[in-house]
């Protein structure tokens, strides 16, 4: 079996692995506790603070640790919505973006709030100056994702946090960047975010840690009632061994960035071309996409179906984000950038981790044209 579902789950380091088994062992006394035990968790954990910060190029008190991405925008967007009621009950966000964010959205705009959806072209890329039209005097918060989670496209982050704050700079802007970071260069400070969510999972960390910068002197409402863990903001007896092992992953995917793309980028690239050649499908993802996520549609195919083909023939791939797959909807995003029913019904991802080599893909290759193959005998059947 290959594995091309890195963008849902990468394989932990091995050193991550042992990282985490070795602190639960070791490091079990509770970070609040005043003892020698819990002054040595509590000293791992600031530790990683520090290697979590030099690694996106901010201060360690920006770096709040939470459960996973899917809270560190849950806290990003309600939080600040919540704290800034007296900057107004606007939101702008993008259609593009994960559940954890767009729910987060249509849950406040359910409580009061009023949320702008900016929709992208048809290559899945949002433009500045749409989202800087739709801010005004009571818009809270902007959320934009760097790299979307299901076709990959990147969206211009930098323009777009320039764009916000040259109409107000009071508005603050949140990125998702869980699938940018270790893909794609710059951070929060280049792109002038005032919160920037992580999940090291992504990135061949544990589960069960996420990150949240908060720009120094931005106020977040917490979410958790509790304890005064994380600077007040996320109550809860920290998850050592996943944060320690976290920022140990965190560090490893900037320091290796460069050399990922440049092994990946080749590989991607050769897969797209691949893919242009089959007249079956139709592709979502480009080489303008970040590196390691292809993205294509069999019209009229349901996605599920083709995956059921292609784990027979050995290859395990995604219908579109890990998180979306259950729902027997055609996906939002497609939808978004213009994709009838029949293609958003029918998606299937790829997504590329630094172990896979020419060879993978070769293989890959040759389990698609016997899907298209099979299926095409199945005379439709399931069409
Ligand atoms: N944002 C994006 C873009 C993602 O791809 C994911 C993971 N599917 C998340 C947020 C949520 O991350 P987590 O799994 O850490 O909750």
């Amino acid at each position: 079996m290959i594995y091309w579902d890195y963008a849902a789950a990468a394989p932990p380091y091995d050193e991550v692995a042992r990282t985490v088994e070795q602190l639960m062992r070791l490091h079990y006394a509770n970070p609040s506790s005043l003892h020698r035990a819990g002054a040595e968790a509590a000293a791992l954990i600031e530790r990683a603070r520090e290697v979590c910060a030099a690694a996106l190029g901010v201060i360690p008190g920006e770096i709040r640790f939470t459960s996973g991405a899917t809270e560190s925008n849950n806290l990003a967007i309600k939080g600040a919505a919540l704290q800034y009621t007296n900057r107004g009950r606007h939101i702008i966000t993008t259609e593009l973006e994960h559940p954890s964010v767009y729910e987060s959205c249509l849950q406040l705009q359910s409580m009061g709030w009023e949320v702008t959806f900016v929709r992208p072209d048809e290559d899945g890329v949002v433009k500045p100056e749409e989202v800087a039209a739709a801010v005004r005097r009571d818009t809270v918060l902007v959320s934009v994702m760097h790299v979307n989670n299901e076709i990959g496209s990147v969206q211009p982050l930098a323009e777009i946090g320039r764009a916000v704050k040259a109409v107000n700079p009071r508005t603050l802007f949140h990125v998702d960047g869980v699938q940018g970071f270790g893909k794609l260069p710059g951070g929060p400070r280049d792109f002038g975010a005032d919160l920037y969510s992580l999940s090291p999972h992504k990135i061949r960390g544990p589960r069960g840690v996420g990150l949240l910068y908060v720009k120094e002197g931005t106020q977040l409402f917490p979410l958790l009632s509790g304890g005064s863990h994380e600077g007040g903001l996320r109550a809860g007896t920290e998850n050592l061994p996943a944060i320690v092992a976290g920022a140990k992953a965190v560090r490893m995917a900037a320091e290796r960035r460069g050399e990922f793309v440049s092994r990946i980028l080749p590989l991607r690239n050769r897969l797209l071309a691949f893919l242009r050649n089959i007249p079956e499908f139709s592709l979502n993802s480009s080489e303008e996409g970040a590196p390691h996520i292809v993205h294509f549609s069999y019209p009229g195919m349901k996605g599920e179906v083709m995956a059921r083909q292609l784990e027979q023939l050995g290859m395990l791939v995604s219908t579109r984000s890990a998180c979306s797959s259950k729902l027997a909807e055609p996906s939002r995003v497609l939808l978004a950038i213009g994709r009838d029913e029949h293609a958003a019904l029918g998606g299937i991802r790829i997504s590329f981790g630094d172990e896979h080599t020419p060879a993978d893909v070769a293989a890959l290759e040759q389990a698609l044209l016997g899907a298209v193959k099979a299926l095409k005998i199945a005379e439709g059947g399931m069409r």
